[in-house]
């Protein structure tokens, strides 16, 4: 257990009217902790959310020794304030942070300083229908050193940020752009972690994707570009004769907790599941013999993003009649139903906050 100290402001800011739009306001406070070779992690505090101050040679600023994660809390019908599956986060926040040589957390501690933040800013949470409270945990290197080695410090901070729907078109089928140029991770890189590196480097591919009237970049693998990997923040499945695929986690590809989620599910209503290499030659000639049913993106900030249209070098490849399908929007009603407690909650995803 931590021993959280908690210093209010003073200022409480208004609450947003009107659309939240995404991570583009933050709530009164934050969660800070520091780390100290030799000492371990220490402070942990709630305090008013403000700008830091760093040295220009923090570590981070140079070689990018950082980690992220991202949550949401939601505000039940009962008025209460739940989250979904906030160990499986800090399992990975662990697993990114051995890979980036960043010292762990205890889980039960990440969870901790998750929960109090998110109590003492629990009025933040909005309430109408879609939204959430979105929950950024990070941790970033603060030696101010230009030498390459693992850092001796850090901070382990948690900010709230009220946020609409992820996507301004709603549940609306979305265009996605199929890279074949750019890469994003290789087995043995740092692609199964959430660090800035890796959305840096995606940034060239969004462009482009964008510049083309796509919203988002579908990555192949890094070294055959032949094998579909996953979307810039999503993880990608596909529904191919009956059957829900989704490529195999590989070591390259990001461990979504809304992809564990979304194929325990397939699996508990009795839908034939695939965790496999699929090719984009397979894809297309899916989508030519009429095999290739739906197409949906999984991930925390838009549950599930179902998508109408693939591009990959000429070639356009519809998905469905423009409307979601209807796997996509049961697995939407079913994870919203569960995060939000309309359902009950059968696999002891859901936890309050209190
Ligand atoms: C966060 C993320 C996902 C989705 O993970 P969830 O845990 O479902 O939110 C997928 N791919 C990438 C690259 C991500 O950063």
């Amino acid at each position: 257990m931590l021993d959280i100290k908690i210093v209010k402001t003073d200022k409480p800011k208004a609450k947003p009217q009107g659309p939240l739009g995404f991570g583009k306001i933050f709530t009164d406070h934050m969660f800070v902790m520091n780390y100290t070779e030799g000492k371990g992690w220490h402070d942990p505090r709630v305090v008013p959310f403000a700008d830091f101050t760093l040295s220009p040679a923090a570590m981070v600023f140079h070689y990018g020794q950082e980690m992220f994660e991202g949550l949401k809390a939601y505000r039940g019908a009962d008025g209460k304030s739940y989250l979904f599956r906030p160990d499986m986060n800090a399992k990975r926040a662990n697993r990114s942070n051995e890979r980036l040589c960043i010292p762990l957390i205890p889980e039960e501690d990440f969870v901790q300083a998750v929960k109090t933040v998110v109590k003492v800013d629990e009025d933040w949470i909005p309430t109408e229908a879609g939204t959430s409270l979105y929950i950024r945990p990070f941790i970033i290197a603060t030696d101010p050193f230009l030498g390459v080695k693992p850092s001796e410090t850090y901070l382990f901070v948690i900010i709230l940020s009220p946020s609409g729907a992820y996507y301004e078109s709603g549940l609306a089928p979305v265009g996605i752009w199929i890279e074949d140029d750019f890469v994003r991770a290789v087995r043995g890189g740092v692609g199964f972690t959430k660090t800035g590196g890796n959305y840096a480097a995606s940034l060239a591919a969004q462009v482009k994707a964008h510049d083309s009237g796509y919203s988002q970049v579908l990555w192949l693998d890094g070294v055959e570009r032949k094998y579909i990997e996953e979307v810039g923040a999503m993880n990608i499945f596909f529904k191919i004769d009956g059957k829900i695929v989704t490529p195999m986690l590989n070591g390259s590809i990001l461990p979504g907790i809304t992809r564990d989620s979304v194929l325990h599910l397939c699996r508990h209503w009795g839908l034939p599941t695939e965790e496999r290499k699929i090719s984009v030659d397979e894809l297309i000639a899916a989508q030519k013999s009429g095999a290739l049913e739906e197409v949906f993106g999984t991930g925390t900030a838009a549950v599930i993003s179902p998508v109408g249209k693939l591009r990959f070098k000429d070639e356009v490849m519809q998905i469905g009649d423009g409307n979601i399908g209807p796997v996509s929007q049961r697995l939407y009603d079913t994870v919203t139903g569960i995060q939000t407690g309309v359902l009950p909650d059968e696999f002891g995803w859901r936890t309050t906050v209190e």
